[in-house]
This record gives C-alpha cells, sequence and structure tokens, in this order.
C-alpha cells in the first residue's frame, strides 16, 4: 500500500502537522511529493500538500485522496524542506509556509482546463474520444467521464496537451469580454449550418472564418450591429467562447531591449569579482557583501557573475527592491541575457506572475529578477542568488510567515553550494558587522566610474532659519538654489519624507526631541490622553506644554502633508512646473512610470516626492537635490532611526549629478549636529557604522542582541493588556537571566480597525528554547485565538517596530 503523508490547508496550531492518506490505485504511479492533493478533511474537502510518500503509517483508519491537482510537483525537494525550516523559524504554520513559496493562483479558487496543443490524431484513443473535435476541455467533464489519470498525464508529458488555470479571482481590476472561435473547422461547419435567415449570426461566423483572432466582444457588437444574445446563442451551439481577460499589459512585452556586451572591468571590480568566480567554480556556499558606492558599477559585477552561472548551465535569481523594478533596472538584465530573463513583480495580474512562475518552473529561463518573493522562484540548479540593497525593509515579509529575504538566500545557497551576494552602498549594521567579522565576505569598491565624485552636501540649520524669520517649509540656501536651477533650466528632486509623521514632538527653536532614557528612542505622542510615550519600555510621561531644553513654546508635533507643500512651493516659486509623487497620485496602475517619464521629459522643473523617488532614479538634468526634512526619519520610534536616515540621505544624494552636470544636494534639519547627518553629507559610511555600533551595544539592540516583537491585538482594551502582562510574565519564567523582556506597552500605533494592540519587546543573546517557549505560549491561548478573536503574533529579528 502506498501512502502519502500531506500537509492541509487548515491553519491552526492543533491541525498544524501531516496527515496520511491512503494513494488510491489511480494515483499509484504518477503521485510525487510535492503535488497538491485535495483530500477529504473532517465534513470537508481541503487542499493539501504531498510531502512525503512511504509504505507504512501508525494510522489505522486511513483516508483515501480524492484527487490530484498537479502533474508535474509544484514544489522540489529542496522547497518542502524550505517549507519546513521557514515554519520553524518564523513560528508559522506549515501551510502557510509552503504556500508563501507559489504564486498567488494556485492558492486561489480556480477553473482547470486541458488544452489540446497537437493534432487530435496524435492523442490516445480515450482522450480522441474526449476531445472530440474540441480544443479544450474542462476538467469537471474529464472527471464526470472517468477519464484514467495516467493518460492525461501521458498526454502532458508528451506535449500534445496542457493544463490551463482559470481564476476565479475577486479581484477587482478592470476586465473586458473578449470572443474567440472555439476551432476553425467547426465553424466552417457551423455557417453551412446556419440557415440564411440567422442573418446575423451568419455575419459574425463569417466575421470569424476571416478574423479567427480573439476580438473585444464590445468591438465586435459595434462593428458588426449586433447584440450579445445573437453572441450568445453561437456560444451555446459551442461555436464562439467568450472569456475575460485583466486589461493589463506586460510593461515590458513589446520592448526591444538593446543587447549590451559585458564590459572590460575596472581594476576594482576585477578584484571583487575574483573571489565570486572562484567558490563558483568550486561549487562552494559563500555570502559576499558588496559595499560599493552608487555608481561604483556593482550591476556590472552581477551581470558578470550571472554569465558565469550561465555559462556553466546553472541559473541565478536577483533580488531588487520592488520600487527598483524600473524599467530601467529591467533593462539591464533584459538587455544582457534577453529572453532568458523573467520578470517578477507586484504589478502583474495573478495570471502573468503565474506564467513567470511558470517559464521558471518549465526552465524556459535562467535567470529571474523580481521582488522579494522570486527569491523562490523554482530552479533546480541554482548558480548564484544576488540581493541587491540588501538594506532594504522591503526583504522582510511583514505578514506571516514573516521571513526575510536575505535568511531564504542563505538557506538556498547552502543547499545549491552557491554563492550569495548582498550589494549596497549602505548595508544594514548586521550585515557589515558579519562581514567585518569574517562570517560574510566582504568586497569593497571604493570609486564611482570615471572617478566622478558624490556631489557636495550642505546641511541647513533650521532652527537659524526660523530664528531669522524664515517661517517657511524652504530655507533661503535652497530657495535661492532652487532659483538658479530654474533660471538654468535644469532640474531638482525635493524629497519630503513623511514616515514617521506626527508620531513625534519636536521644539522648533532649538530641535530638542524628547527621547526615552531608557531606550535611546523617540517617544510616541499619544494624542488623546495627551502623553508621551516609549514603547520598547514602559516609560511615559505628561505631554510638556514648553520645550524642557529652552522653555519655548514652539513645541509640537511634526507633519505636513505632500500636498501642502506642494501648494506652499508654487506660491513660492509660480514659474515652476512641479510633479508631486507620493501614494495618492500613484495610487492607479502606471502612473509612477508616467510620472517620472514626464519628468524625464522634462515637462516639469521640479519633482516633488516621499522616499519613493529617493532610489534608482537616474536622470542626466538633475543637478539639486532638497531634503526638506532630514529629521523625520530621525526620530521614528524605532531603534534603527539613525541608520535609516543615513540610508536614506545616502540614496538620496546618490540622485544629483550622475551624469556631466555637477550635483549639489542640500539638508534642511532641526538637528543638523546628529551624527547621522553629519556623516552622511559626507559619505562616511564607516565612521558611521563605528559610532552606530558603541549606541547598539550601549542600549542592547543588534547587531549585539537578538530582538522578538510579541504583538497581541483584540477589540477589548482591557483584554488586550491583561493577555500581554500574563505572557510578559511567564516569557520572565522561561527565559534566561541575561534575557530581557521588555513591556507591556502600547504599540506605536494603538488602535488598528478597531482592535487594541499591546507588544512586549525580547532582548535576548542566547536563548536556544526560545521558538519552542513562545510556541508553548500561544498554544495556551489556541482556544481565545479561535473563538474569541484574539490574536498573538510574534516577529523574530523585526525590521519594522510599528
Ligand atoms: P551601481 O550598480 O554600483 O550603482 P552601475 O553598475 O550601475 O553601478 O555602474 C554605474 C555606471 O557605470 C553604469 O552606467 C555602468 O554602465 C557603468 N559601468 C559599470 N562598470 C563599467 C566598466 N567596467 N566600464 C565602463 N563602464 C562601466
Ligand atoms: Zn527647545
Ligand atoms: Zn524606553
Amino acid at each position: 500500500m502506498k501512502i502519502a503523508s500531506v500537509i492541509v490547508d487548515v491553519p491552526s496550531m492543533a491541525i498544524d502537522h501531516v496527515f496520511d492518506y491512503r494513494i488510491p490505485d489511480r494515483y499509484k504511479d504518477s503521485l510525487e511529493e510535492g503535488m497538491r492533493v485535495i483530500i477529504p478533511f473532517g465534513p470537508r474537502k481541503v487542499m493539501g500538500f504531498v510531502i512525503e510518500i512511504k509504505t507504512n503509517t501508525e494510522v489505522k483508519e486511513l483516508k483515501e485522496i480524492d484527487e490530484v491537482l498537479d502533474y508535474t510537483p509544484v514544489l522540489t525537494q529542496e522547497l518542502l524542506q524550505l517549507g519546513t525550516w521557514i515554519a520553524n523559524r518564523t513560528l508559522s504554520f506549515q501551510i502557510t509556509s509552503l504556500q508563501v513559496m507559489l504564486p498567488q493562483i494556485l492558492k486561489a479558487k480556480y477553473k482547470k482546463e486541458l488544452w489540446l496543443l497537437a493534432e487530435e490524431e496524435e492523442l490516445s484513443e480515450t482522450l480522441q474520444i474526449l476531445f472530440a473535435g474540441r480544443v479544450m476541455v474542462t476538467f469537471e467533464e474529464i472527471e464526470e467521464r472517468n477519464i484514467p489519470y495516467i493518460k492525461i498525464r501521458t498526454a502532458i508529458k508528451d506535449g500534445l496537451a496542457e493544463v490551463r488555470y482559470v481564476v476565479k479571482s475577486k479581484e477587482t481590476r478592470k476586465k473586458m469580454t473578449w470572443a474567440e472561435p472555439v476551432d476553425a473547422f467547426q465553424l466552417e461547419e457551423g455557417f453551412m449550418e446556419t440557415s440564411n435567415q440567422a442573418k446575423k449570426q451568419k455575419a459574425i461566423i463569417g466575421f470569424f472564418l476571416e478574423n479567427p483572432e480573439p476580438i473585444l466582444l464590445k468591438q465586435l457588437l459595434t462593428k458588426l450591429h449586433t447584440t450579445r444574445s445573437t453572441v450568445q446563442s453561437l456560444v451555446s451551439r459551442g461555436l464562439i467562447r467568450l472569456y475575460e481577460k485583466e486589461v493589463y499589459r506586460d510593461p515590458y512585452e513589446n520592448r526591444n531591449f538593446e543587447r549590451t556586451e559585458p564590459l572590460p572591468l575596472t581594476e576594482e571590480q576585477a578584484k571583487a569579482i575574483k573571489p565570486i568566480h572562484q567558490t563558483m567554480d568550486h561549487h562552494e556556499h559563500e555570502v559576499f557583501l558588496l559595499h560599493g558606492v552608487t555608481g561604483s558599477g556593482k550591476t556590472e559585477i552581477y551581470l558578470q557573475s550571472i554569465q558565469n552561472a550561465l555559462d556553466k548551465g546553472q541559473e541565478a535569481i536577483v533580488l531588487v527592491p520592488e520600487i527598483s523594478l524600473t524599467p530601467q533596472m529591467v533593462q539591464r538584465f533584459k538587455g544582457r541575457f534577453g529572453s532568458d530573463v523573467a520578470v517578477m513583480h507586484s504589478g502583474l495580474s495573478a495570471g502573468e506572475k503565474f506564467d513567470e512562475w511558470r517559464k521558471v518552473q518549465r526552465k524556459e529561463v535562467r535567470v529571474v529578477v523580481g521582488a522579494r518573493s522570486a527569491i523562490f522562484a523554482p530552479f533546480e540548479n541554482l548558480g548564484i542568488i544576488i540581493i541587491d540593497e540588501e538594506h532594504e525593509n522591503s526583504y522582510k515579509q511583514d505578514d506571516t510567515p514573516r521571513y526575510h529575504a536575505r535568511d531564504i538566500a542563505i538557506f538556498r545557497g547552502e543547499y545549491h553550494h552557491c554563492p550569495v551576494i548582498l550589494g549596497s552602498a549602505t548595508p544594514t549594521l548586521e550585515s557589515f558587522a558579519r562581514a567585518k567579522k569574517g562570517v560574510y565576505h566582504l568586497l569593497t569598491l571604493s570609486k564611482r566610474m570615471n572617478n566622478q565624485s558624490m556631489p557636495e552636501v550642505e546641511i541647513v540649520d533650521m532652527r537659524d532659519e526660523l530664528h531669522q524669520g524664515n517661517r517657511s517649509m524652504f530655507s533661503f540656501p535652497l530657495q535661492e538654489r532652487i532659483r538658479e536651477r530654474l533660471e538654468r533650466k535644469e532640474q531638482i528632486v525635493l524629497l519630503l519624507n513623511r514616515r514617521g509623521y506626527s508620531t513625534f514632538v519636536i521644539c522648533r527653536d532649538c530641535g530638542t526631541t524628547i527621547q526615552c532614557p531608557h531606550c535611546d528612542i523617540s517617544l510616541t505622542y499619544h494624542r488623546k490622553q495627551e502623553r508621551l510615550k516609549c514603547h520598547y519600555c514602559s516609560y511615559e510621561i505628561p505631554m510638556p506644554q514648553v520645550c524642557p531644553e529652552c522653555g519655548s513654546d514652539s513645541i509640537r508635533y511634526f507633519g505636513t502633508g505632500t500636498q501642502k507643500v506642494e501648494e506652499s512651493l508654487q506660491q513660492t516659486f509660480p514659474e515652476a512646473g512641479i510633479i508631486r509623487m507620493d501614494v495618492d497620485t500613484t495610487r492607479r496602475k502606471g502612473s509612477h512610470e508616467k510620472l517620472l517619464n514626464q519628468f524625464r521629459e522634462r515637462k516639469a522643473d521640479i519633482l516633488l516626492g516621499t522616499q519613493m523617488i529617493a532610489k534608482g532614479l537616474d536622470f542626466s538634468n538633475v543637478t539639486l537635490v532638497g531634503v526638506l526634512a532630514a529629521d523625520s526619519m530621525l526620530h521614528i520610534p524605532d531603534f534603527r532611526s539613525a541608520e535609516k536616515t543615513f540610508q536614506l540621505l545616502t540614496q538620496v544624494s546618490g540622485r544629483a549629478g550622475r551624469h556631466e552636470l555637477p550635483g549639489e544636494v542640500v539638508v534642511q534639519s532641526y538637528t543638523p549636529d546628529h551624527y547621522s547627518i553629519e556623516l552622511a553629507s559626507q559619505y562616511q559610511f564607516e565612521p558611521f557604522f563605528q559610532y552606530e555600533m558603541k549606541m547598539r551595544k550601549r542600549f542592547k539592540y543588534p547587531p549585539y542582541y537578538f530582538l522578538a516583537l510579541v504583538t497581541i491585538s483584540h477589540p477589548n482594551h482591557a483584554y488586550a493588556v491583561q493577555v500581554t502582562q500574563k505572557i510578559v510574565k511567564s516569557l520572565h519564567e522561561m527565559s534566561m537571566n541575561r534575557t530581557q523582556i521588555m513591556g507591556p506597552t502600547p504599540s506605536p500605533i494603538t488602535r488598528i480597525k478597531n482592535r487594541y494592540r499591546y507588544q512586549c519587546m525580547i532582548k535576548y543573546k542566547n536563548e536556544p528554547n526560545l521558538y519552542e517557549n513562545m510556541k508553548k505560549i500561544i498554544q495556551q491561548y489556541e482556544k481565545e485565538i479561535q473563538t474569541k478573536d484574539l490574536q498573538i503574533s510574534v516577529d523574530f529579528q523585526p525590521t519594522q517596530m510599528m
């Protein structure tokens, strides 16, 4: 007897283990590990993943697998192992960890269709009878007719037919109805059989005989002056098929990418690439940290390392932050590797994402460029994994399973014995510290190409501006420089960093912000209670009326929207053309790219935007970058705020003077002498690293300590507090001496969607049982979680402290 161990799609702690099912004879030879099945589970039928096939089991009364959904495994052995690893490391359900690796479409409800790819005569007799002149049959029909599974599988293996999925999605994207003939031969027959009285029907058939391509139903109706019901009658006769398709075009599809050739490397580049190639030649795993300023030629190193993998018959994954997946970036990979490249980003529809994924699965491409989830590309012969801008927050998934793409990359790199390259101009402290310790191999590119220098940065003290009577958002030096650029017809990028606004208070007279004495982070302003609270520990004070440093009453919370800044900017410079880019103006699909193109075509002088403009943009005519409030990032209640500020300022400075025209940067700040602002303006990464490491050590933060953030939420305020208190108590009892359990404290955003949120933070050096202990604690609340709407989430190594 053959038995399958299955992880079932029921996300619950009690069910988070494998269940055994008997494999019915019809699937006996074809079912493989990594395939999805439908199985009976209690009164329901659910989906599950087969993770093992074996011959015996302890279970007495075995149920039987109902249906097998796949003809080839959707998960490889490696990814099955990875699933278990993710589940253990992030305390998430096995099923969630497996599903996160697959395209959405394989999770959604869908209809399966079998499409004929060859001439009918090539099929086995059973299938010839099944298709009976049609090009497509639904699986419902296949089931009804009891067609043996193996017959279909053979036809698919021989390339005679393929499975297509039609998603019944709840997506709100705009869809249009298309019409197409089902089959040319039938159409001709249909034409003969249609009486001349049915003029309209005949006209439609005639039209399709001449134009067999799909056409928008709307167009067809207007073209032939006919009605939907006439078309419908042809549909019921099986001559025409209607289907819905999203109105969306693959942004890269119709573009011709100019082919590029590998550039002769500079001495620095050659030195950096050598050890990468060596590990590849020796088929070894190693993590490289490629630290190079923007424009130092990192991408060329990626490209040539990938080429090396391809030459060995291997594959490559490149992760870039979602926001950098601009055509500019994609072009560099498509330009070098052409149709060998699949691109995965969130702008694709579910169907298109699935298509890209399938190209990988079918080995039609060898390179994947994509955002975070592309790390799960089902390659089986990986030769290199690259993570560009490794410091980006978006590599951490902020929903379960809370994995970091870097950890997944290293898991896969070890599995495939291949190198992982982490690249950045401003690596995370964690990575740089590991590189310094020799855990990662540090590679440095210190020079920009053509030895261009980084643009000059001027820091403007906004307190002085206030004292000089300038109450506007634009300092005099910035105004002057903007005016110069407008006269010279050069362009300007203005960054208004909105994150963290209105959560902290600042004295506009002296720049003081109020910090927690224990945690070195800004206190969060809670408007309702008029109090300032630390959300790491439990420290809190009433909101002061005057500045504790200078006594000024200009102490208030911070915050201006981009729209207000735009108005004020337009008032100051009535002649300037302004493009505003923020979540509001980029909500519509493609608007992001459209606005950038307008700016590139010089249809505006100033691009004003939130952090989405900080990265990857490359405009030759931009000679001035202004940062309106460097402080807003500095005071988000997060121990990484200095690091984030340093990264952002470095990134945004890199936007100016990338070509012939020299660039200049103006940074406005109320705390101009803060080390992160000062050192970023001088491009001093190492000194920043050294200083920040000292702070981290003093306040017991990563990379010296590990963190876990436990968040508890519930509609009832008192209940949320009470559960958090109990959890803190249990953690105290279970933990090692040197571990600190902090809290309970309200989360920085204490109420979201009518749920109260409380948290506790664990700082630990060595806590071997933490995962298990945490699991035990959550198990104690299993009933409340299932029935009382309680939520407990644990984020190990959080990147987002909000
Ligand atoms: P980074 O990825 O570090 O920002 P890039 O790889 O984009 O840097 O390189 C910056 C510019 O220098 C690009 O226009 C690139 O084409 C060019 N470049 C890179 N390497 C070389 C080289 N070896 N010779 C000439 N130009 C190069
Ligand atoms: Zn003050
Ligand atoms: Zn504190």
